[in-house]
């Protein structure tokens, strides 16, 4: 009734859902198919600062739409969140990284997974991995990395603290994801049993240009080091950067400037003929 303005924003609101519904029906479509296919998980580098070289990845998933085309996390990943389908969806991913670890053993240190505070929560996730790793008895568990964000620990029921105890129990490692972002870092860092912080990319870019920035990445660093932890810095895109991180003794980083996330065969073409520790 109120013209335009209101059918606008309602014609918005119609393609929006669609949009999602859309996505959950794909997503439930390819989980339910040939997932290895659809929702291939592809690997970007993490180098050292001391050597340059790859010591270690993230896995990232895409979906394959059927018109061929690649379509980003954005696209799918909080539709399968609001569904539950993140925890097939995580299965899947936690498989695939753990197959490549396997196959990448003379060639890549580790493999750091996304898990989403969903996953976690779910009394299911546990019990998955240890199945998973018991079935690859020839691979060093400590070669898996769990990245999960601070949002982990809000609004769950469950003790995700005693959750994160098993995991490391396990002998995976605990990355603290975006490390910086939340409202309570300094809280996460005190409860969480982490091993690595995954300094966000906002402290990162443009680092070389920014003496606050540089101090927050010294302290943290400074602090990351006294808790037994080590650092990758998210991100880096720039050489000046890079060269900073490196001045301030950053033992490690992620970003464009290394690689961009590939899939696994080309990935693989970039591996050292030896693993680098
Ligand atoms: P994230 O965990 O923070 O992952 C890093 C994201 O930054 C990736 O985006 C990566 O491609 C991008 N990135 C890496 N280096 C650079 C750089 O130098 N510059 C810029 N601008 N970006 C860079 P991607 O692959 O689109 O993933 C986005 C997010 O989706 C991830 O953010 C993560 O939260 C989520 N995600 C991806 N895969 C999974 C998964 O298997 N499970 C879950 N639960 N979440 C996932
Ligand atoms: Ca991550
Ligand atoms: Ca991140």
């Amino acid at each position: 009734a109120g013209g335009n303005r209101m059918h606008a924003f309602s014609d918005d609101m119609r393609v929006k859902v669609r949009e999602r519904l859309d996505a959950e029906a794909r997503l439930r479509d390819a989980l339910a198919g040939d997932p290895v296919e659809t929702l291939p998980v592809w690997f970007q580098p993490i180098v050292s600062a001391a050597t340059g070289e790859i010591t270690g990845a993230e896995a990232l998933v895409r979906m394959r739409a059927p018109s061929g085309e690649i379509l980003g996390p954005g696209h799918f990943i909080p539709a399968a969140e609001e569904t539950g389908l993140i925890v097939p969806l995580g299965e899947h991913v936690m498989r695939r990284a753990v197959l490549r670890l396997i196959e990448w053993d003379e060639h890549l240190g580790y493999v750091s997974v996304n898990v989403s505070p969903r996953q976690l929560a779910e009394a299911g996730f546990v019990p998955m991995l240890a199945n998973l790793l018991a079935a690859h008895p020839e691979l060093d568990s400590s070669r898996l990395v769990i990245e999960i964000t601070e949002t982990a620990l809000l609004g769950f029921s469950v003790d995700v603290r005693e959750r994160l105890a098993m995991i490391k129990a396990l002998g995976v490692r605990i990355a603290l994801d975006d490390f910086g972002t939340g409202y309570s870092s300094l809280t996460w860092l005190q409860s969480v049993p982490a091993d690595v912080v995954k300094l966000d990319r906002s402290f990162v870019a443009g680092l070389a240009a920014d003496p606050r920035k540089a101090s927050i990445i010294q302290a943290v660093l400074w602090l990351a080091r006294s808790l037994g932890m080590t650092v990758v810095a998210e991100g880096v895109e720039e050489p000046a950067d890079w060269h900073a991180l490196r001045n301030l003794d950053c033992p490690s980083a992620q970003g464009y400037l290394f690689g961009k996330p590939l899939p696994p065969a080309e990935f693989a073409a970039t591996l050292a003929p030896r693993r680098i520790v």
